[in-house]
C-alpha cells in the first residue's frame, strides 16, 4: 500500500511523488523552497473530486501560501500577504426535498494573477442532517476559520500601522514645544532633586490651566493664576538656597529670577492690602 514517507500516511489511491512524498508534504517541500517564507502552521483538507485545498501560514512576515488545484497536476502555489485575502464566503445550494446539491467556498484575492479561487466542498446531493452533509460543514467551519485567521490579522497588523504612524506624527509635533520647556527646567535645578519636584510642577500647572476655563475672564481670574506662580517658585527658591550653599556663584540667573519673583509677591501682597484696604473703607463707611 503506498505510504507516505514523511507523515506516514497510507491508502490504497494515495499518490505519491517520486520522492515518496503525499500531496500536501510535497507542498510543504515546495513551499520550504521559498527562503522568503517561514512554515508557521499549515492547514489542508481534501476536496471532492481530487481537489487539495491546502494554506500554509508565514506568522512572522504575515504572508500566507495557497493551493487549490486538482491533485493529480502539477502544483501552482500562490504567495500572499495577510492583507492581499479581501474576502471569502461560504455558500450552499437552495435545499431540494431536503437534500443540499452542493457547497462552495468563494476566495477573493488582491491578485492580477488569480483574483478568484473557488471550490466545492459539496458537489452531490446529500440528506441534511445526514453524516456526509456534517462532514460538509465541518470542512466549511475549518476552512472558514483558517481564512477569517487570516483577516483578522491583516486587520490587527493594519491597526498596529496606522498607531505608528500617527505616533510618529505626534512626536515629531510634540518636538517643538517640548524643548523649550525642559531644558529650562534643568538648568535651575540640580540634577537629583530635579526627577522629585519637577512632576510636581506640571501637576499645579495643569491644575491651574484646568481652572481657568471654569473661572470667566474677569480681573479676579487673573490672580489665582499670577498666584500659582509664585506657589511654584517657592520650590524653586529652596532649591536655589540649596544650590547655593553647595556653590555660591553658580546662580546669577536664579538671583535674579528670585528678585523678580520677590517683586511680584510684593505688588500682589500690596494689591491685596489695598483691596482690603477698601473692604474696610466701604464697610465703615456703609456703618457711618
Ligand atoms: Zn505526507
Amino acid at each position: 500500500m503506498p505510504t507516505c514517507k514523511k507523515c506516514g500516511t497510507s491508502n490504497l489511491f494515495l499518490l505519491l511523488t517520486n520522492d515518496g512524498l503525499c500531496r500536501p508534504c510535497e507542498i510543504t517541500r515546495q513551499i520550504s523552497l521559498n527562503s522568503e517564507f517561514q512554515i508557521s502552521k499549515v492547514f489542508h483538507v481534501f476536496l471532492p473530486n481530487n481537489y487539495i485545498f491546502y494554506v500554509a501560514v508565514d506568522d512572522e512576515n504575515k504572508q500566507f501560501a495557497l493551493c487549490t488545484q486538482l491533485m493529480s497536476k502539477p502544483l501552482r502555489i500562490n504567495f500572499y500577504n495577510y492583507a492581499d485575502l479581501i474576502e471569502f464566503e461560504v455558500s450552499e445550494s437552495e435545499p431540494v426535498k431536503s437534500m443540499c446539491n452542493a457547497m462552495m467556498v468563494n476566495v477573493y484575492l488582491n491578485s492580477l494573477d488569480r483574483p478568484h479561487i473557488s471550490f466545492y466542498i459539496l458537489n452531490s446531493p446529500v440528506q441534511f442532517g445526514s453524516k456526509a452533509y456534517y462532514k460538509a460543514v465541518r470542512m466549511a467551519k475549518q476552512i472558514y476559520a483558517v481564512l477569517r485567521y487570516l483577516q483578522h490579522n491583516a486587520k490587527l497588523l493594519q491597526e498596529q500601522n496606522r498607531m505608528n504612524t500617527l505616533q510618529a506624527g505626534a512626536d515629531v509635533f510634540s518636538l517643538p514645544t517640548d524643548q523649550p520647556q525642559e531644558p529650562e527646567a534643568d538648568a535651575k535645578e540640580p540634577e537629583k532633586p530635579a526627577t522629585k519636584k519637577a512632576p510636581a510642577r506640571k501637576h499645579a500647572a495643569k491644575k491651574s490651566t484646568s481652572k481657568k476655563p471654569a473661572a470667566k475672564r474677569t480681573p479676579a481670574a487673573n490672580k489665582p493664576a499670577a498666584q500659582s506662580k509664585p506657589d511654584a517658585s517657592s520650590n524653586e527658591e529652596e532649591v536655589a538656597d540649596k544650590k547655593e550653599a553647595a556653590n555660591a556663584e553658580s546662580s546669577p540667573k536664579s538671583n535674579m529670577a528670585k528678585n523678580m519673583l520677590k517683586q511680584l509677591s510684593d505688588k500682589i501682597s500690596n494689591i491685596a492690602k489695598r483691596k482690603t484696604g477698601k473692604e474696610e473703607a466701604s464697610e465703615t463707611a456703609n456703618k457711618g
